[in-house]
């Protein structure tokens, strides 16, 4: 049987996936007033939840309008720390490019937050949400078409359970199994690198100042955190990684202070390190009949230019804006204009990322003097800049209305 889009069944908006974005989304919904269950692998409680974890999230400026808009920020926003300046540079090569929040006009051109820290405070808002249901731990075991949405059977500790849903939604993560079970392909890419992650804390004070440098060995980023310590993300090719996991703390601090230089001066007390492997995964399609992805699921992004969760929260933001006005939430026209409002801003971003990674990172000697043109160009022409700090800020294509300023 196919599904058909007449006469929407009955059941909640189905989402399979309570990360960060999946999460986002259900409170989105919840606050709208849509019926929703959500359904996630692990246990509610952010020590579980795979990807609420050690990484320290840059978050752009829209993505906190957006959680403010959704009652989030509330419980998140003492562990954050305010971006105002953004430094961007190439070891051994002239220009740069430097993001001034007060070039905006602006406190903060965005926040910094530990992961584990945005979980807890996205389960703490899933707790106050009235309408929306929760499996938990639950997985997705298997989904068939239905007249009018999607039968999904879903593995609880009680048994297998049969839901039915006029809108299924996949916010399961870069291997999603939703895309793959409706049918939609994936263009994947590794990029061989591995990514470590820890906190430092640098001789002096970060200033409130994120740091992107790049060399041939890969990129390397400093993001300010609260009590003087920032967050280091170091990439190294994948061959490399076995090696850099087992240095001692003060052969990882020397690797990483040749990377950074000393513009903040010597970097010490380095907490744990933990690794990531590196993908991008871009989604042929964001739809399928009374189907839809988001987050990860629609595309995985390099980390490098902090944009996977912003890109996400704007997927759910948006996605939550159309269904709080339709009649049914899985309309094709619906699913129609989600997938064209999120062009724009989907597929500038992920070129802007991938496209970060391969120029700034593979060694090519002869597009030094290019690089270097381009920083400066970036740095100095003000049309440029304004673009770079309105995209830097989060704003992209056509927002969803929740990330925009809210006047006082
Ligand atoms: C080191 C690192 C640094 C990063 N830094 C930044 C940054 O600074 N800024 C930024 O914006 N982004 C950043 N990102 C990206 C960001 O973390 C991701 O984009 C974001 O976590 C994606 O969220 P998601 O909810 O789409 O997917 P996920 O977080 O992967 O969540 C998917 C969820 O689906 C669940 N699931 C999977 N299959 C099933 C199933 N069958 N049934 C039920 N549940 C299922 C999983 O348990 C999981 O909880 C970074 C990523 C990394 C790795």
């Amino acid at each position: 049987m196919n599904v058909t889009e007449s006469s929407a069944q009955r059941g909640p908006v189905l989402i399979v996936g309570g990360g960060l974005v999946g999460a986002s989304l259900a409170i989105a919904l919840d606050a709208a007033g849509i019926a929703a269950l959500l359904v996630e692998a692990a246990p509610p409680r952010a020590a579980a939840q795979p990807s609420y974890d050690e990484r320290n999230l840059a978050l752009a400026r829209a993505t906190v309008n957006g959680l403010e808009a959704i009652g989030v920020w509330r419980h998140a926003q003492a562990g954050a720390t305010a971006i105002e300046h953004i430094h961007v540079s190439r070891a051994g090569e002239f220009g740069s490019v430097r993001l001034q929040a007060r070039d905006a006009g602006v406190d903060a051109l965005g926040w910094t937050l530990p992961a584990r820290e945005l979980g807890a405070a996205l389960l703490r808002r899933l707790d106050e949400c009235t309408r929306l249901q929760r499996l938990a731990p639950a997985t997705l075991e298997a989904v068939e078409p239905q007249v009018g949405g999607w039968r999904a059977q879903v593995r609880t500790a009680e048994g297998l359970r049969s839901i039915d849903t006029p809108l299924l939604v996949g916010a399961d993560g870069t291997d999603s199994f939703v895309r793959e079970r409706l049918g939609i392909a994936a263009d994947m890419h590794d990029y061989e690198q591995t990514l470590f992650v820890c906190t430092v804390t640098p001789e002096r004070g970060h200033g409130h100042r994120a740091y992107e440098r790049f060399s041939d060995e890969g990129p390397i980023a400093l993001l300010p955190l609260a009590d003087r310590r920032c967050g280091l993300v170091l990439t190294v090719p994948a061959e490399q990684a076995a090696a850099v996991a087992a240095m001692d703390d003060d052969a990882y601090l020397a690797l990483a202070q040749r990377r950074f230089g000393w513009r903040l001066g010597r970097l010490a007390r380095p907490g744990r390190r933990y690794p990531y492997a590196i993908r991008r995964v871009a989604a042929a399609r964001l739809t399928a009949p009374r189907a839809v992805l988001v987050g990860n699921a629609a595309q995985t992004v390099h980390p490098i230019g902090a944009q996977g969760f912003n890109l996400g929260l704007r997927d759910a933001l948006t996605l939550a804006e159309l269904v709080a006005r339709a009649e049914d939430p899985g309309e094709a026209r619906l699913l129609a204009a989600y997938a064209a409002r999120r062009a724009p801003d989907r597929e500038g971003t992920m070129a802007m990322s991938h496209g970060l990674v391969r120029l700034a990172c593979l060694p090519q000697p002869a597009l030094a003097p290019l690089r270097s043109l381009a920083l400066l160009a970036c740095d100095r022409v003000a049309p440029l800049k304004d673009v770079l700090l309105r995209h830097g800020m989060g704003f992209r294509g056509t927002p969803p209305q929740a990330v925009l300023e809210r006047t006082p």
